[in-house]
């Protein structure tokens, strides 16, 4: 079967399904093609975030965070229980639901604004017509416009590929049948302490061993530390400027020989071991040589600011190009593809892009560091406000963390906002915008904000800029 359209996108991550339904409403006939498959064989689009990213780690992530404040914190509030016990099976089970849910909200997204949806691999033909033909299984699309949006996959040590039963990537460590008893980690970026705090909080012991001196390196400093503070009293464990060696599979277990930041020679012993090194571009299968779509060394989607590769007509976004492997960074730059593609003017902010760890406490932040603005020779004036003096947080009972904001000393505007503690994915929305505006810390020591709320805290740190807080 041959279909013309004026858009095709490869890929139905959040970059690609967002861009796909975004060019629809913008009123263009729109494919979206994607090959993820679900248990059954079925389509499952959503991409890496999904299927065995964001999405079900947050469920994961939820279940254990539940299961801990059951065995530590219920009885503070005078609750009792008479045992406690984790079934796996049903919090993965549920975890998979949720990512089903996700799934068929996607394929219920495309019918509701007539995207054509073609489960299958999506590769380029050849140049045709001032547009390109895309082949997925027996169909032949061609359109003036694609939208390349293949995402990313775990990068593997080298000479150790991923078996998913003991060498885990995001995928094997989001399956785990049985709380493991020693779970090693290789990698301490997000994707490592969000796993590694899933399988503590169930009672997992969690030794994370990361290649980088610093913890957390780009990151607010002081934040980190907090961070580092209040994950090392939990249990888990991370060991910095190690230098992976040897690792050794067998009956038991995995076996990593490495050298720990003085030199000396050590080994983790382990029942199962996640590595999580980063990820790497998925441009296979895409045909990208026989059109000629320039790729870099890292094997990325050469792109523009804009998000134009060097052939007319295609354009990548996501995770297959340049910049943070996020979700939402993904879907912006798919939506201003769109809006290209339409001649308006699409927009990413890549400064305003914000971070989150959904670890306990949570860690996010917008913006610049100090050590960036020191670095920048930039004149700053900083204000923290701890959680400890919140009155929500103590209703809460997790106090830990602060936030921090980081002003420009003569403008007073907000150049960075740094959370670490409860609930900083949510609240850091409100950093976001006012950065958005161009607001001053003063702007928001202003406005007036529910008490009492942990948004309370963002406010004073405000007000801490100016050395004014009122709480503490
Ligand atoms: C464990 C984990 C947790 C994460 N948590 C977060 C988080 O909390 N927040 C956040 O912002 N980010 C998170 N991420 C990162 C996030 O998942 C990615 O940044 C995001 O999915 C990238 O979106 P994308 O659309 O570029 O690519 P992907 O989501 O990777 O989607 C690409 C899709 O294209 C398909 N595809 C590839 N090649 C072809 C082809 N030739 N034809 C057809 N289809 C093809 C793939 O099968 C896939 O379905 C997490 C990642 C992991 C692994």
């Amino acid at each position: 079967m041959s279909k013309n359209f004026d858009v095709i996108v490869i890929g139905g991550g959040p970059g690609g399904y967002i861009a796909a339904i975004r060019a629809a409403q913008l009123g263009f006939a729109t494919a979206c093609i994607d090959e993820w498959k679900n248990d059954k064989g079925g389509p499952a689009p959503g991409g890496t975030c999904t299927n065995v990213g964001c999405i079900p780690s947050k469920a994961l992530l939820q279940s254990s965070e539940h299961y801990e404040h059951a065995a530590k914190h219920f009885a503070e509030h005078g609750i009792g229980l008479k045992s406690l016990s984790i079934d796996v099976a049903k919090m993965v089970a549920r975890k998979d639901q949720v990512v089903k849910q996700n799934n068929d909200g996607i394929l219920y997204l495309f019918k509701k604004n007539k995207v054509s949806f073609f489960h299958g691999r999506g590769s380029f033909v050849k140049a045709v017509d001032g547009g390109w033909e895309i082949a997925v299984g027996e169909d032949v699309l061609t359109a003036k416009q694609v939208v390349v949006a293949t995402g990313s996959s775990a990068r593997a040590l080298p000479g150790l590929p991923f078996d998913e039963d003991k060498i885990l990537s995001n995928d094997g460590a989001l399956r785990i049948g049985a709380v493991p008893k020693k779970l090693g980690v290789i990698g301490a970026g997000v994707i490592g302490l969000e796993m590694g705090s899933v399988w503590r909080r169930l009672g997992a012991e969690v030794q994370v061993l990361e290649a980088l001196p610093a913890f957390l390196g780009a990151a607010d400093e002081q934040i980190a530390k907090e961070a580092q503070k209040a994950f090392a009293k939990q249990g888990l464990k991370v060991e910095l400027g190690v230098k992976i060696g040897e690792i050794k599979t067998g009956a038991k277990g995995v076996s990593v020989a490495y050298a720990d930041a003085k030199g000396a020679e050590k080994t983790l012993d382990v029942d199962k071991l996640i590595v999580s090194i980063g990820r790497v571009p998925n441009t296979t299968g895409l045909n990208a040589e026989a059109v000629g779509l320039k790729l870099d060394e890292r094997g990325a989607i050469v792109v523009d600011d804009e998000c134009r590769t060097n052939l007319p007509g295609v354009w990548a976004v996501g995770d297959v190009v340049r910049g943070p492997m996020l979700a939402h960074k993904a879907e912006e730059e798919g939506v201003a593809v769109a809006e290209r593609i339409a001649g308006q003017h699409g927009h990413v902010d890549f400064g305003l892009i914000p971070w989150v760890l959904y670890t306990s406490p949570e860690i996010a932040w917008v913006g610049k560091t100090e050590q960036q603005l020191k670095a920048e020779g930039r004149a700053y004036k900083a204000g923290t406000f701890p959680f400890l003096a919140n009155g929500r947080a103590r209703a809460l009972g997790d106090t830990t963390g602060m936030v921090k904001f980081l002003a420009d000393a003569t403008t007073d505007e907000i150049l960075g906002v740094h959370i670490v503690g409860p609930m900083a994915s949510e609240l850091i929305a409100e950093a976001c915008v006012a950065m958005a505006f161009k607001a001053s810390s003063e702007d928001i020591a202003r406005i007036c904000h529910a008490h009492p709320s942990l948004a309370e805290s963002v406010k004073e740190a405000a007000l801490a800029v100016d050395k004014r807080t009122l709480n503490f």
